[in-house]
């Protein structure tokens, strides 16, 4: 264990001192740039994310002292605190910083947000699109910052119920709309990686408040509009 520890220590002080170390032979899935986020303060953390990783390497009957996989703890560590940055980020903070008055009050909708996350109870992806939508009162928020707190949720561990009504609560706490809506479409890599009779399976969740919620005519014109 302790020798373990003292290897990935190694790996990751030679990465540091070898940014530019290139690896040939490698397939372009081993570029080491794909998930450079970290900072130095983060370090500790990698170290110990990768001796667990390096655990599981050997937990699924793998050498993981073969030279294919003599990086892949550190890169599985890098890949999967840039994939959850979104516990380092404030999506209130962000969006306060982008509002503005504005007596506009009709819809504001902003359509297929890419999305990426990854499901809680499998550490698998999920992805798909966002559509989010509010009606503003006074205040309006930079349309940007709609897809950037859709990102700041996703890049957590989620289930897609609450990622989406996260989504609503954020911008209805900050923008204090007349109301707001959201609908998530994604694919469960851990659903369509079981059974091939479930490859195409989308999940659809929805989250709404306000005028999306108490008036017909708003929520059939959001959903006529996502789905044009
Ligand atoms: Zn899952």
């Amino acid at each position: 264990m302790k020798s373990k520890s003292m290897k990935q220590e190694k790996t990751l002080s030679d990465t540091l001192a070898n940014n530019t170390a290139s690896y040939s032979g490698y397939s372009s899935c081993a570029d080491d740039e794909c998930f450079d986020d970290i900072h130095n303060s983060d370090l500790g953390v990698i170290a110990s994310m990768s001796d667990a990783v390096y655990s599981i390497l050997e937990g699924i009957g793998e050498n993981p002292e073969r030279e294919g996989l003599l990086k892949t703890p550190e890169r599985v560590a890098r890949a999967m605190r840039f994939l959850t940055k979104g516990y380092r980020q404030d999506a209130e903070e962000m969006l306060k910083k982008a509002v503005f008055s504005e007596s506009y009050d009709e819809m504001v909708l902003v359509k297929d947000i890419e999305l990426f996350s990854m499901c809680e109870h499998h550490m698998l992806p999920f992805f798909g699109k966002a559509h989010v939508a509010y009606i503003p009162d006074g205040k309006i928020v930079g349309i940007s910052k709609l897809a950037r707190v859709v990102e700041v949720y996703a890049r957590r561990l989620q289930v897609q119920e609450r990622l989406t009504q996260q989504i609503r609560d954020i911008i209805h706490d900050v923008l204090s709309p007349k109301g707001v809506g959201v609908v998530i479409e994604a694919k469960h890599m851990c659903m369509v990686m079981r059974g091939v009779e479930k490859q195409n399976s989308i999940t659809t969740t929805s989250a709404m408040s306000g005028e999306f919620l108490s008036s017909q005519s708003t929520r059939s014109e959001f959903l006529r509009l996502i789905n044009r």
